[in-house]
């Protein structure tokens, strides 16, 4: 029995998207640069790809660029922003502290190079303030990057009004929408953004498959030489039968937000509901402006990485914080950004689902989480401490 709760790590592929992958492979696997038939089948193929994905963020089919995934998109958003700054003398980076490390890590690695990175407070509610990113902006910023969802806590950024400073300040702006897109509504024009990043495996889609969107004004450097793909900024041939599942994928996502977002709600709502009953337990961010499918909780006096153990030996699958962060013992940045103290932080859980779970499944994990944490507590020298009242 698998309960997969760990959708914000990734996701399983739809069999409509599986099968449009399969007949992509096998029956349009022509180069699309080349000549022949074949490979004009397969340009038209990638060409409707990419009009679908830029009708349904609401842009122009040239302002998509195919790569693999959203960390690629984040570096190259970032990269490029970097060194067009830079030709102009602008050597500033606005971001945020509670980023994904695919922004976080390409901005440390810019610091190294000279660049200065401001990197903006997320308040107690996971939400940063876009007057701390108007203040923070100087006359030789040469990006805002600020992530439009939280792939930990699920809270969303008032990505509009900070791209509506930017837009006034003349600073470009990226985010980082891999949580949100295909799950909340996102459309490029309207929330002012520049430059955006998406992922498929987020949304049901294939693995190692993204979008660049950056916005026709805005220069965009070459990212890879080789071949003419992409534009020029991206040599290489293409990922045709990953970029049509990518686009397959998105297709079905936006049709079904809202069927699929009330469902996602609702279970949200129950689990949350349920699992804060339990003992000296906390629910993570705003409880309003939030994704559908993401809930994150700390549970005093216990280790995430036990729980997590436990869980997956009762057939749940969950995360304890970020994929990338499971693995080395340090809290979450993300729950440090937000204020938590270390001790707090290390009893995090973060259930992420979607449409495709049942309620049937939240009740199993309502049964379950209960005595597993009683359990973990009742070895727990610090929960002992908290029950004499300690600090
Ligand atoms: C998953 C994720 C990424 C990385 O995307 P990949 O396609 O796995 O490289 C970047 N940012 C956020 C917010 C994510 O959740």
């Amino acid at each position: 029995m698998n309960i997969y709760f760990d959708n914000a790590a990734t996701t399983v592929c739809g069999d409509t998207v599986a099968n449009a992958v399969f007949t992509a492979m096998k029956e349009v696997y022509g180069n699309p640069s080349s000549v022949h038939s074949l490979g004009q089948k397969a340009a038209l193929a990638l060409d409707r790809a990419r009009s679908d994905v830029a009708k349904l963020l609401n842009c122009e089919a040239k302002e998509i660029y195919f790569t693999s995934g959203g960390t690629e998109s984040d570096n190259w958003a970032i990269r490029s922003a970097a060194l067009t700054g830079a030709l102009k003398g602008k050597k500033h980076v606005v971001s945020s502290k509670f980023e994904h490390h695919a922004v976080l890590h390409t901005l440390n690695r810019l610091e190294k190079e000279g660049y200065e990175i401001t990197l903006l407070d997320v308040y107690s509610d996971g939400i940063v303030r876009p007057e701390d990113a108007e203040r923070a902006i100087r006359d030789d910023t040469a990006l805002v990057t600020i992530m439009y969802a939280n792939n930990e806590i699920g809270t969303i950024q008032p990505i509009a009004e900070i791209g509506s400073i930017c837009r006034r300040k003349g600073v470009p702006f990226h985010t980082d929408a891999v949580q949100a897109v295909g799950h909340i509504p996102v459309d490029v024009k309207a929330d002012n953004v520049d430059m955006l990043s998406l992922s498929a495996h987020k949304f049901n889609g294939p693995k190692g498959v993204g979008v660049l969107y950056a916005r026709q004004r805005v220069p965009l450097n070459i990212f890879m030489e080789g071949g003419a793909q992409e534009r020029g900024r991206r040599g290489g041939t293409e990922n045709v039968a990953g970029n049509i599942g990518l686009a397959t994928a998105l297709t079905e996502a936006v049709e079904n937000l809202e069927a699929n977002a009330a469902k996602t709600i609702a279970i949200r709502e129950k689990l949350v509901k349920e699992l804060l009953k339990i003992p000296k337990s906390r629910y993570n961010g705003d409880p309003e402006k939030h994704l559908p499918g993401v809930a994150n909780f700390c549970f005093e006096g216990i280790e995430g990485e036990s729980l997590l153990l436990k869980l997956d030996a009762a057939g749940i699958c969950a995360s304890s914080g970020s994929a990338c962060t499971s693995g080395s013992l340090d809290p979450s940045h993300v729950l440090l950004a937000i204020g938590l103290s270390h001790e707090i932080a290390h009893g995090s859980l973060r259930l992420s689902f979607n449409e495709q779970n049942t309620f049937e499944e939240a009740d199993f994990i309502i049964k379950t989480l209960p005595p597993i944490i009683e359990k973990l507590r009742s070895m727990s020298p610090v929960w002992e401490r908290i029950q004499k009242g300690g600090k």
